[in-house]
């Protein structure tokens, strides 16, 4: 028998986790349906536990998907109308509809041109009398720079909130992501690091306080059943994703190391080419939800990949300082530099934990050939 030349390579394939993780999953989904208990139940309450232990936080509160988690971070800390929270412009739009959907103002910071994160000069900058809180992202899975960024914000007085949906597991110095802010937001997206099958989302935090305000915003604002106080929202967790990410969040460290080992084998095979891959924290860990390059030539690239069936992804095309909706806030092109260009020159490849050797392999041919 020979070995069959790899032809394509998906950006991400979840079928193979899926068969793992299918007996024990299915085992759980018939325990739940015969208890009767669908929402918040006992899986979520103890993968609450669980995650707050794997994170380090003193809470944790398990809320209907990622985007929530940043807009009921907000609400919990008061930050509403006439508010501003600075943010990066690079990532994925829901960091700043969040902002925008409790009433307040995303200021758009420049980014850092090897880390891909929020410039902690360029939001010092962008302090303003209104500056309520930063609001970092760890784009990619790679930790923002939180030490500076709480110095900012102490000498201001900012709250800070973690957007850690690509970044569950990555640390930044000693501390796992999410354990560094007022709040951590997590999402559980399929995608994401640590994925369920369906929506799911979580906030991380230290502060009792926060935690209840949390509990309440999360079920209608209710104080007590049938009783509210304040405007709330419907965002729950389920038990059948609840249980899933119980079972996943167990092998979750082989996970994180499967990717790092997808990401060295990446970075062997592409350091000698005129392209720049992913730094790493100095003092952390990358968790590697996307491995994204800076590539000159980055749509030609692009093409050539797409014409071998290599998965790929545009992380990101513009910038959300640029985006139509945002036209009222009054940025133009060249107004944070670093955005813009990245926005032309960066591409995510396929990484994913069951990526093989092979796979690699074959991306990295393409990509040399451009
Ligand atoms: C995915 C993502 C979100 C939103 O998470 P959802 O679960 O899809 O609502 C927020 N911020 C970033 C950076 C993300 O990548």
């Amino acid at each position: 028998m020979t070995d069959q030349p790899i032809q394509g390579v998906p950006y991400l394939s979840l079928q193979a986790e899926f068969e793992s993780l299918r007996e024990e999953w299915f085992s759980n989904l018939s325990d739940i349906g015969a208890s009767g208990a669908f929402i918040l139940g006992p899986n979520v309450r103890a993968f609450e536990e669980e995650a707050a232990e794997y994170v380090g936080s003193r809470h944790a509160i398990a809320v209907a998907n990622g985007t929530d988690a940043l807009v009921l971070s907000l609400r919990a800390l008061d930050i509403g109308p006439g508010d501003e929270v600075i943010t990066s412009p690079f990532t994925f739009f829901a960091t700043a509809e969040a902002i925008s959907m409790v009433g307040a103002t995303p200021v758009f910071a420049d980014i850092d041109e090897a880390s891909f994160n929020i410039d902690p000069e360029s939001v010092r900058a962008k302090v303003t009398p209104n500056t309520r809180a930063i609001l970092p992202v760890h784009i990619f899975g790679n930790p923002a720079d939180m030490t500076a960024i709480k110095s900012i914000a102490e000498e201001h007085g900012l709250s800070v909130v973690e957007d850690g949906a690509q970044a569950f597991g990555a640390r930044y110095g000693a501390g796992v992501v999410g354990s560094h802010g007022d709040t951590g937001c997590f999402s559980f997206y399929p995608t994401k690091v640590l994925g369920c099958y369906g929506d799911g989302g979580l906030i991380t935090t230290s502060s009792d306080e926060i935690k209840a305000r949390l509990l309440k915003l999360r079920n209608h604002g209710a104080t007590a059943p049938f009783t509210h106080d304040e405007l709330g929202y419907n965002s729950r967790l389920d038990e059948v994703q609840a249980a899933l990410l119980r079972i996943k969040l167990r092998k979750f460290e082989e996970d994180v190391e499967a990717r790092l080992r997808v990401a060295c084998w990446y970075d062997e095979r592409l350091a000698d080419l005129d392209l720049a891959t992913p730094v790493r924290p100095g003092d952390g860990r990358h968790a590697f939800n996307l491995y994204t390059i800076r590539h000159l030539r980055r749509d030609a690239l692009r093409a050539h990949l797409n014409e071998h069936k290599v998965g790929n992804s545009q992380c990101y095309p513009l910038g959300l300082h640029l985006q139509d909706i945002y036209k009222s806030l009054g940025y133009k092109p060249g107004d944070l530099p670093v955005v813009d260009r990245l926005c032309n020159e960066t591409l995510s490849l396929p990484i994913f934990p069951a990526m093989s050797e092979a796979q690699v392999e074959r991306v990295c041919q393409l990509v040399a050939e451009i």
